[in-house]
């Protein structure tokens, strides 16, 4: 019993000081997923893909497509990176997503180029 308790007071915490000193994080830990943009071809592959509905591609004829994600659904699981056919979604690793307002969790990205038009 005393061993026990002495390993106890020498070993070290297992928890960090937290925001001041960043957590190591597990490798192959992907936090958010974020869009590309640029290779996006609004295909909705990632939006049929998701298992919780967090991400919408919205088509409106002769305007500019939409993609957004919804960060207070999404559960990192990676899917939608999976199912981009275009490779445009990413494992961005951030995982801090404490906001005040809850619009600032569910960033739209439009998607400007000529073949993603409605
Ligand atoms: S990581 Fe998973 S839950 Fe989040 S948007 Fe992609 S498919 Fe949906």
């Amino acid at each position: 019993m005393i061993g026990y308790l002495f390993n106890i007071v020498r070993s070290k915490p297992l928890s960090v000081a937290y925001p001041a000193i960043a957590p190591l994080l597990q490798r192959g830990s992907r936090g958010t997923p974020v869009l590309n943009p640029e290779r996006c071809d609004a295909n909705g592959a990632c939006e049929t893909a998701c298992p919780v509905s967090a991400i919408r591609v919205e088509r409106t004829p002769g305007a500019a497509a939409t993609w957004q994600i919804d960060y207070g659904q999404c559960i990192f699981c990676g899917v939608c990176i999976i199912a981009c056919p275009e490779g445009a979604i990413i494992a961005s690793g951030a995982f801090e997503l404490a906001a005040r307002k809850r619009q600032a969790v569910v960033p739209r990205k439009t998607l400007e180029a000529a073949d993603v038009r409605g």
